[in-house]
């Protein structure tokens, strides 16, 4: 295993954990802006007071030098990133911990850790960057087994080959998404798919559950870019054919995509890649009204442009990502191409927006052009950190995502917003004890279907207050943003990276660009 490890509990490694001194702090300016008063702030409970199951049963010798069976491997293997595993890992509540973990270095060690398996009927469960939010990589397999280990996949994390006339790459399914765009990078390709948890989940862990990457129309979800796939199966190694593209019968790659582990180990898959693009424009147009924004994102996703981006917050998200002032939603807009300059796609796509009455940016492009697009996308970024924090403080806040076809999309939405709002009313009481915000944001997809993610509903364990008007916090990072389309042109895409490979993120709390949170000294 890697001497850095990460987090038995919540996102990124153990050396970015703040002190509970630094929590304190970032969590009365958090507390602030939420316009929340801040009671008791938790400490996690640490990898030396927890108390795990004894393992049911322990490495075969033949097995033993790919093995773990320590605290710290069983723990963070036990659970995926969902809000309540990471209040579980938080309070040290692992109810089904892995009984080892196999760290498979090629195919052959993954074939004998399987056959070992079906032999002493012990379930085995795949576990890629454990980023699952559906309890996917969770060892709660029942009591028909006779035990439950984690296979993880993380030494299968190169970039095999690469098919330049193709535009096609064969990956190993435990590669992270940083590390590959790297090794991607160094051929001045990109598979360009980034799920928000790109950080921390792999080709494999993204074909097993069918991920979206966050590009708003055309290729976003990850069978669309897979040629081919190559798994273990308890029977044996299974691979489909390597073709452009196939009329005959069941596609049986899209058998393995969102398989969940079910049906075999993904090992490999050949998928298709793209230069870097080089053409890029992005805007932030202001709506009056989130209605507004829809109407006019339903237009732009008929119009036949294909924006990268085409994400729409409302007033409140806008304000809790520091993009808006609360006062507007804020139609986040990218264009992007490897080929030809998109100039006119934003040209047109601006008309139709202030054709819906979009209030336009006064300069549009880049990173800095001061229209909210930055601020939404490093908030988007840093929000898996920032969620370890809101669970220190008791403040629960949850992303869920649905899609609706778009003449139900109106009544839809009041819809879940009430319900939600209602929900967090009847657990947390009117008004003293609850802070509810359930702002959205509608990233967008072909017609007729938009899918709509709605981050976050925003309870607090205790006391309440009104909105804030002081400014968001953000976290901390010295991140490059993984959407080409707002990216500074010669870096290399996806969080963690710096133009020459991956680089060690700072913690949330203390990094050199940190904006919000103050240094405890
Ligand atoms: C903060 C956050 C943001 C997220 N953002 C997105 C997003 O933008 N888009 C999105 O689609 N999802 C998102 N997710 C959900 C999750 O990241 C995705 O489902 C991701 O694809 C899981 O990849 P992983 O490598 O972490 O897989 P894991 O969590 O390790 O595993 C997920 C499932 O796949 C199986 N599996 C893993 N690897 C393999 C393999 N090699 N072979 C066979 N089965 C395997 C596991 O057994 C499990 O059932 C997010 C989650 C979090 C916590």
């Amino acid at each position: 295993m890697s001497s850095r490890r990460r987090k038995h509990w919540g996102w990124g490694f153990e050396d970015q954990q703040p002190t509970p001194v630094q929590v304190r702090a970032s969590a009365a300016e958090l507390g602030a802006h939420l316009g929340i008063k801040v009671g008791e702030v938790e400490d996690p409970v640490s990898l030396e007071a927890l108390q795990l199951a004894p393992p049911r049963l322990l490495p075969p010798p033949s097995l033993v030098d790919i093995c773990s069976e320590d605290t710290h491997a069983r723990a963070s293997h036990a659970l995926g990133k969902s809000y309540v595993d990471v209040m579980r890992g938080f309070r040290g509540q692992f109810h089904h911990p892995p009984d080892f973990v196999a760290q498979p270095r090629d195919e052959g060690d993954l074939e004998r850790v399987l056959e070992w398996c079906s032999a002493e009927a012990v379930a085995a469960v795949p576990f890629g960057g454990g980023t699952s939010v559906v309890g996917g990589v969770t060892p709660d397999v029942g009591s028909s087994f006779n035990g439950a280990i984690s296979i993880d996949l993380g030494e299968l994390d190169r970039v095999l080959e690469v098919d330049p006339v193709s535009r096609s790459a064969r990956i190993q399914g435990g590669a992270l998404g940083p590390p590959l765009e790297s090794q991607l990078g160094a051929h001045g390709l990109t598979l360009r798919h980034f799920p928000q948890s790109f950080e921390y989940s792999t080709l494999g862990g993204w074909i097993a559950t069918r991920a979206a990457g966050h590009f708003a129309t055309v290729w976003t979800h990850i069978e669309d870019l897979v040629e081919s796939v190559r798994a273990i199966t308890p029977s044996g190694a299974w691979e489909s054919r390597r073709l452009p593209g196939s009329g005959a019968g069941v596609s049986p790659d899209r058998m393995l995509a969102g398989s969940e582990g079910t049906l075999g180990v993904i090992t490999e898959a050949w998928v298709r890649v793209q230069p870097r693009p080089s053409h890029r424009a992005s805007a932030g147009v202001r709506f009056t009204s989130f209605e507004a924004g829809v109407d006019c994102v339903r237009a732009l996703s008929q119009s036949g442009l294909h924006p990268a981006n085409c994400r729409l917050l409302d007033p409140g998200e806008a304000a809790l990502t520091l993009a808006g002032d609360g006062s507007h939603a804020l139609l986040v807009l990218g264009f992007e191409s490897t080929d030809h300059p998109v100039d006119s796609s934003m040209a047109r796509a601006l008309e139709l927006c202030r054709e819906h009455g979009g209030i336009l940016p006064s300069s549009k492009g880049g990173s800095d052009s001061g229209d909210g697009v930055s601020s939404w996308r490093e908030a988007f970024l840093g929000a898996p950190y920032m969620r370890d924090l809101m669970i220190a403080m008791g403040v629960l806040a949850e992303t869920f995502e649905t899609a609706i076809t778009w003449e139900r999309f109106g009544a839809f939405h009041e819809g879940v917003k009430a319900a939600t709002e209602q929900a967090v009313r009847e657990h947390c009481g009117e008004g003293g004890e609850s802070s509810v915000a359930s702002p959205t944001s509608t990233p967008t997809a072909p017609p007729p279907t938009s899918p709509c993610s709605l981050p976050p509903a925003a309870e607090r364990r205790s006391s309440s207050g009104g909105p804030s008007s002081r400014p968001p916090p953000r976290p901390s990072s010295s991140w490059e943003a993984p959407s080409p389309t707002t990216m500074p042109s010669g870096a290399i895409t996806g969080p963690g990276m710096t133009a020459s490979g991956p680089s060690p993120l700072p913690p949330p709390c203390a990094g050199r660009r940190r904006r919000w949170t103050p240094l405890a000294s």
